[in-house]
């Protein structure tokens, strides 16, 4: 059960309460150039993506958010750190919200002229505390970014907040180690009142990072702790997004994508099931309904697998049985089953 936090909006996404929990991820371009960055936000878009995030590191970059704003689908978050003055100057372009690192950003009254501005605009805050860079403060009391440092972090900015009473406020603090991160997530769901945005930060390449990821995420969203979440991957932001909706499909928080099983593949197997399995998975992607397509190599757990899902393939030597709903549809060559597989799934599509 996802727990109750105050709701914010994002642009028209509202995040927080009992809003779904939303999916987002953050360009690798530079985004002064806008050209390449538009491009990336396009196929976020299209994979699914619901906020994205831009990095501002300075006032070329800060500029290319007025052109990017104006085109982009999906609401646009500018990542700012060190500079309040980027802040300032992005708010005028209409940006859905701002990250701020109040690690970096200095003085109060800096981040108090942030939210001064912000809520003339309303746009929402996060304010995205990372364990890596902590104010100075924190690192020489505490020595190391221990939960209780990045616990006084977070509570330290969020009183500036309270002080303007500023509540449209999105909060993370996420740490490269996996049970760091859950344990702080865990206290601050206890502690504060705010949406939270969560993520193992830095979590490396995509199948590393993808696992530890759904470790962390998993955990804490399994108890209701969580209402947007980054897979931070290094690599294509599409499969930061891919990763985060197999999270929460595994979870059952939000299943609108097709959902692939594929059995392991073992000795009783007579066909090339992992070029099949790769081949329906990349099909896949371009659909946007949430069905269960399996992929089983044998007649032993095959067709019982295959039966469950809504769509199947349960293969043979050299031949495999196409399903829908638990039916046999056709029997066909190994060189067809994927195509009469889609076949199935299209018609079937276009009847509902
Ligand atoms: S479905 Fe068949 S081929 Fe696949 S792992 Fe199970 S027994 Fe092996």
């Amino acid at each position: 059960m996802k727990n109750r936090t105050r709701t914010v909006r994002i642009g028209n996404i509202k995040l927080g309460g009992k809003n779904p929990v939303v999916v987002q991820s953050m360009t690798k371009t530079r985004t002064r150039d806008v050209v390449r960055t538009m491009r990336q936000i396009r196929r976020l878009e299209r994979s699914g993506c619901e906020i994205v995030r831009c990095a501002v590191v300075d006032r070329r970059d800060a500029a290319a958010l007025a052109y990017i704003k104006e085109r982009a689908r999906i609401p646009v978050v500018a990542d700012i750190h060190f500079d309040y003055r980027l802040a300032m100057q992005v708010l005028d372009y209409g940006v859905d919200k701002i990250r701020i690192n109040p690690g970096n950003i200095g003085e109060a009254w800096k981040v108090g002229e942030i939210i001064k501005k912000a809520r003339e605009k309303k746009c929402a805050i996060r304010v995205g505390v990372n364990s890596g860079s902590l104010p100075k403060t924190k690192t020489v009391r505490y020595k190391r970014p221990s939960t209780r440092a990045i616990l006084e972090t977070v509570e330290d900015a969020l009183a500036i907040f309270d002080k303007h009473g500023f509540h449209d406020v999105v909060v993370s603090a996420k740490g490269a180690d996996v049970m760091d991160t859950v344990a702080v997530y865990r206290a601050l769901h206890r502690r504060i009142p705010y949406p939270l945005h969560i993520g193992i930060t830095e979590a490396g390449l995509p199948f590393r990072g993808g696992v530890k990821s759904a470790v962390g995420l998993g955990i804490l969203l399994d108890q209701g702790i969580g209402d947007t979440i980054r897979v931070s991957l290094t690599g294509d932001p599409v499969l930061e997004v891919i990763a985060a909706y197999e999270i929460l499909g595994a979870l059952k928080l939000r299943i609108q994508k097709p959902v692939l099983i594929s059995c392991p593949t073992c000795g009783r197997c007579e066909v090339d099931l992992i070029r099949i399995a790769r081949k329906v998975e990349q099909l896949l992607a371009g659909y946007t309904i949430p069905i269960k397509v399996a992929v089983m190599g044998c007649v032993v757990n095959g067709p019982g697998e295959a039966r469950d899902a809504d769509y199947g393939i349960a293969c043979g030597k050299g031949r495999g049985i196409v399903f829908m709903k638990g039916k046999e549809v056709k029997c066909v060559k190994e060189s067809q089953l994927v195509e009469t597989l889609f076949e199935v799934i299209d018609e079937n599509v276009i009847d509902r």
